[in-house]
């Protein structure tokens, strides 16, 4: 169906032939390849409810502490020019006067990422023949056709489209607490609500659930906001996440590692550690090394192994893989050294109103902790990768009617390997319906980041074309 320039304008915006659905980075990913690949006057309409594009959730804040937490040479969003990211600072003179190498090196602020994106998809459109809608709203039902899916958005309105491309993207896990929702606003603030973490900030004491990458985040954010009083940081394992680090190479084979044992395959990780170490290699290196493996990894191992991985390794293979900045580590690290900030391996039982301030129950291995009295709780818990859980309505819709099943271990939806099509509840591949992101985690372990999700969405884009 290709899109009629002879339509009315109501009809023909209801009709396209590539509905991207999310228009955070990968959904914004998926159009700038499918324009780039286009050879006709095709229809392509983003669905996106933000006002901003590209941003999504990782990208959508505006401050500078908010790093990336890859390098910029290894940000390109594109598969076929590894450099296209750098290029763009260099050109738009983004840090002036620092060498290509070493910005190459260097963790840009986050929100730079997004006006790139935002750079190159205008470029993709200004020189492309099909034709691009962008729908400010949010899809709340699909329903799969054999030659077209029909998408109905929030505000009411309906689409039809030959091909979806589903970019949906991360959900916050809630509060681990009962009666989070009742909390009185202002009091529970999400990680993710980049401004409203710097409003925290003052004398009174904090506290953050979760000590992962979110959490870095929010104290650094609280840290440049000026913050003097104490901040408690809750986790049950109260793992902070590892920093990067520059200094060569592991050059060990990788390849055996997939299809080991877990247990082999970790004490193999160990032993290529302790080698890297004593070459004068950092350990990090050993996780870059093996970094292109990841999906091989997660295949090769089978049901039960990925079970025991997700149940006992999962915590500590978070914080050697998604590693921060040095920078905002040694930030985050001098802050518990002062003791401004103070890490409890516990797990939260209770949070109570008392005189307009948060009680917080906690117990660790050894007990109830003393109670915490903060003036708010930052939600920090990260992603939600339960399909079942995720506060989607397109989501929750797709599984309801039979269209979607949660993926391996129910991590999020499940795809098929190769094609990434959405399988139904009856694992039959929905040829109209790809899947790209983080959605896919179940399916394919390694589903985040940017070097995994532009590969995915060139490929979502020629074959939604093709
Ligand atoms: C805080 C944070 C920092 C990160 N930093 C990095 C980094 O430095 N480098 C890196 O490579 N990766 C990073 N990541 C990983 C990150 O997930 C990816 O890089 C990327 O941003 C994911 O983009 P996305 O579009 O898949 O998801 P999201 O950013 O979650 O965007 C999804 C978009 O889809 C929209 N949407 C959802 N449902 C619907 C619907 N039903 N209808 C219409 N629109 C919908 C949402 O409004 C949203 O804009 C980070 C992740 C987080 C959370």
């Amino acid at each position: 169906m290709a899109y009629n320039r002879g339509m009315t304008a109501t009809q023909s915006l209801r009709q396209c032939d590539l509905a991207i659905v999310g228009g955070g980075a990968a959904g914004v990913l998926v159009a700038l390849h499918a324009l780039r690949t286009a050879t006709t006057a095709l229809h392509v309409a983003l669905f996106e409810p933000a006002s901003v594009l590209a941003q999504g959730i990782a990208y959508a804040t505006p401050w500078p502490e908010h790093l990336l937490n890859v390098p910029v040479g290894r940000m390109s969003g594109l598969p076929d020019a590894p450099d296209d990211f750098l290029d763009y600072l260099l050109q738009v003179d983004a840090f002036p006067g620092m060498p290509r190498d070493a910005l190459a090196a260097e963790y840009a602020p986050r929100r730079c990422y997004a006006a790139y994106l935002q750079a190159r998809l205008e470029q993709a459109q200004a020189g492309s023949p099909a034709q691009f809608s962008v729908v400010h709203d949010a899809v709340t039902a699909l329903q799969p056709g054999t030659a077209t899916q029909r998408l109905t958005l929030a505000g009411g309105d309906s689409w039809q489209a030959r091909q979806v491309v589903l970019a949906c993207g991360n959900s916050m896990r809630p509060l681990p607490v009962a009666g989070a929702d009742a909390l009185p606003p202002g009091k529970v603030v999400d990680a993710w609500d980049y401004d409203g973490v710097r409003m925290l900030a003052g004398d009174g004491d904090l506290a953050i659930i979760g000590s992962g990458l979110s959490m870095a985040d929010s104290v650094v954010a609280l840290a440049n906001a000026g913050h003097r009083g104490r901040i408690h940081v809750l986790s049950r394992h109260a793992l902070l996440p590892l920093p990067h680090a520059h200094g060569g190479a592991a050059s060990f084979d990788p390849q055996p590692l997939p299809g080991l044992p877990l247990r082999q395959a970790l004490r193999a990780l160990r032993g290529h550690a302790r080698d890297a170490v004593a070459q004068g290699l950092p350990w990090q290196s050993v996780m870059d090394r093996i970094r292109p493996l990841g999906q091989a990894l997660w295949w090769g191992l089978d049901a039960a192994d990925q079970r025991r991985f997700l149940r006992h390794v999962v915590r500590y293979w978070d914080v050697h893989r998604h590693r921060i900045a040095r920078q905002v580590h040694a930030q985050v690290t001098a802050l518990e050294r002062s003791g401004q900030l103070q890490r409890h391996r516990a797990r939260l039982d209770t949070v109570l109103v008392l005189d307009g301030t948060l009680q917080v129950h906690a117990h660790g291995a050894d007990g109830g902790l003393p109670p915490l009295q903060v003036g708010a709780l930052i939600n920090a818990t990260g992603v939600e990768t339960r399909a079942t859980a995720m506060r989607n309505p397109l989501v929750q819709q797709l599984l309801a009617d039979g269209h979607a099943r949660p993926g391996p271990h129910g991590l999020g939806l499940d795809t098929s390997v190769q094609q990434g099509h959405l399988l139904d509840a009856g694992g039959q591949p929905q040829p109209g319906i790809q899947v790209v992101g983080s959605l896919r985690i179940g399916t394919l372990w390694e589903s985040l980041a940017i070097p995994e999700l532009r590969v995915q969405a060139q490929q979502a884009a020629g074959r939604a074309l093709g």
